[in-house]
């Protein structure tokens, strides 16, 4: 059993997803025994492995590889570059992708890992030797069909290709070229798809979009802020603004700005490029302190970088009445309860971020069939899998007059338990 840490750290993220799994369980009434086999991971893999640095030196690095179930298809999730992943981030990390994927209906089960590093500290040359020899170390504890990595925070599809030539390069001339789909979110070129670059944040977008129809709610000059200015942040503003809401807040690892009067996300993003991937320092806006972002006025919040940032402590001050979790596992439990309450609409991150995984399936089947979509047709695909998710959460939420998240573990969670209860258990 998990205990209740005070800190909200990475612990508590673990904690975080128990409680979150064992509240659904309880309201359907989980088979105990696959309680039990849901409640654990299935694989766990500590990595120490040592890198050549640019002086010479040897440095030797932690990462990690968990598998937490394979019931509905081969290991899924990505890999993340971060100081805070530990064995118990990645346990937890790797169960909100066996919920993400079984609510997604996606043949993938659930995985996470990554490498604990501030990859800012480290040279171009530097990150690659660190991830190839990563790979390498992983060995064939990762493969195309059966356990399938891909970016997430401080990885992108540059991290991918490496990752692809290191593994692919291991096996013998014939066998290489079926090996493409050991991992997803590869560049366009290497393997990559069209769109998946965009597919989280649009997901995040279409979600926000399909909730504000049943509330007729207008997007139009709503106001959002968004805390991450990476991958999900950047394209979740792109399309908001899009759509015509203004952005009036964002945060990332460095520092925070506002402007009630807008902040244009491709010069925000233009300006960031050139200043080292921060936002820090951008003219047309006013500085915020950290601790207060989540107070900013404003209409919608977007959580789009670590875990456990909207907790007891600040959930009350938010005044926005919608948040949508781009990062895995943003809220925490007493934060969640505290919105709830407030009224505060919640799209669970289980939901609201999985046009990126939806969007890997997409490449990892165009790389298992030989397949070239376009962008208009990878984007289509991924807003009709979108609105069906989104609705059978939604409706699912309604009838069982319960929030967004408990609907959508419970779809997750009898997905899984009903192929259990099919298969029955070996031996
Ligand atoms: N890292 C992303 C996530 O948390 C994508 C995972 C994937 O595409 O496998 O959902």
């Amino acid at each position: 059993m998990i205990t209740k840490s005070k800190t909200a750290s990475k612990q508590g993220m673990l904690e975080n997803v128990m409680r979150q799994f064992n509240h659904a369980a309880d309201i359907i009434n989980l088979n105990s025994n696959i309680r039990k086999i849901l409640s654990i991971t299935n694989n766990e893999l500590l990595i120490h492995f040592p890198v050549k640095m640019d002086n010479g030196d040897v440095e030797v690095f932690t990462g990690y590889r968990v598998q937490h179930n394979n019931a509905l298809g081969p290991y899924k999730g990505g890999l993340r570059y971060h100081p805070t992943v530990d064995i118990d981030a990645a346990k937890a990390l790797a169960m909100w992708m066996t919920w993400k994927t079984s609510l997604a209906g996606l043949p993938y089960g659930g995985a996470k890992g990554g490498i604990q590093i501030d990859p800012s500290k480290y040279s171009t040359a530097e990150l690659e030797r660190i991830t190839r020899r990563f790979t390498y170390a992983l060995g064939d504890n990762i493969g195309p069909e059966h356990d399938i990595p891909a970016p997430d925070v401080n990885t992108n599809s540059q991290t991918m290709a490496w990752i692809v030539d290191t593994y692919m390069s291991t096996k013998s001339p014939a066998e290489r070229s079926k090996n493409q789909h050991v991992v997803t979110g590869k560049p366009l070129g290497s393997g990559g798809s069209e769109g998946r670059d965009r597919a989280t944040g649009y997901g995040v977008f279409l979600n926000i979009k399909y909730w504000a129809e049943k509330k007729k709610v207008d997007l139009k000059n709503k106001r959002f802020i968004v805390q991450g200015f990476g991958n999900v942040g950047y394209w979740t503003a792109y399309f908001l603004e899009n759509e015509g809401a203004k952005l009036v807040g964002v945060q990332d690892a460095y520092g925070s700005i506002t402007n009630s009067d807008g902040i244009e996300v491709s010069k925000l993003y233009q300006y960031m490029q050139g200043n080292k991937g921060s936002i820090v320092g951008y003219d047309n806006a006013q500085v915020v302190e950290k601790d207060h972002f989540f107070e900013l006025d404003c209409d919608i919040c977007i959580p789009a970088a670590l875990g456990n940032q909207i907790t007891a402590e600040n959930a009350t001050k938010i005044k926005a009445f919608l948040i949508a979790e781009g990062a895995n596992g943003p809220t925490d439990v007493e934060g969640e309860e505290i919105l709830l309450k407030n009224g505060v609409g919640i799209i669970p991150d289980i939901l609201c971020n999985s046009g990126g995984v939806i969007g890997s399936y997409f490449e990892w089947l165009q790389n298992r069939n030989g397949e070239l979509w376009q962008l208009e047709e990878v984007l289509a695909k991924l807003e009709k899998k979108m609105k069906e998710v989104f609705e059978k959460v939604y409706e699912t939420a309604e009838n069982r007059d319960g929030d967004m998240r408990t609907a959508a573990y419970i779809i997750a969670i009898e997905r899984i338990e009903k192929a259990y209860v099919q298969r029955g258990i070996f031996p």
